[in-house]
């Protein structure tokens, strides 16, 4: 999608610190970690957020959140746990319109959120 930004990033066209990267996922670290380990995890396919899935997008949903999980634990989280966060829209605080799971870990988080 032509001025997206994370469709730029699973391009190659903006840089970024890649964690993770397949077929059809990317994995890399948040510009502006809320914590000592803030990753986003994208499908490469611009979904623009969760409202979007369709029935279709199910198995692509539930890859999506296996990978969350395996590279939580790959980086240290498996443990003491992390946080997985879809934000959608502006009443969600949603401020990147490709579909991201954030993955926050390595310290406790407060709930609930402002
Ligand atoms: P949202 O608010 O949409 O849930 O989250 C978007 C996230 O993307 C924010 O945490 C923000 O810091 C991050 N972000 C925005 N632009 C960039 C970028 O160019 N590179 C990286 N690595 N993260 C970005
Ligand atoms: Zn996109």
């Amino acid at each position: 999608m032509k001025d997206c930004i994370f469709c730029k990033i699973a391009a190659g066209e903006i840089p970024c610190s890649k964690i993770y990267e397949d077929d059809a996922f990317l994995a890399f670290h948040d510009i502006a970690p809320q914590a000592p380990l803030h990753f986003l995890l994208i499908p490469k396919r611009h979904i623009r957020n969760i409202m979007e899935i369709e029935g279709g997008d199910d198995a692509l949903l539930g890859a999506l959140l296996y990978k969350a999980q395996a590279l939580a634990v790959e980086l240290g989280c498996g443990e003491k746990g992390a946080r997985f966060v879809v934000n959608c829209k502006a009443d969600g605080g949603q401020t990147v319109d490709h579909l991201h799971i954030h993955v926050l870990g390595g310290r406790p988080l407060a709930w609930p959120p402002g």
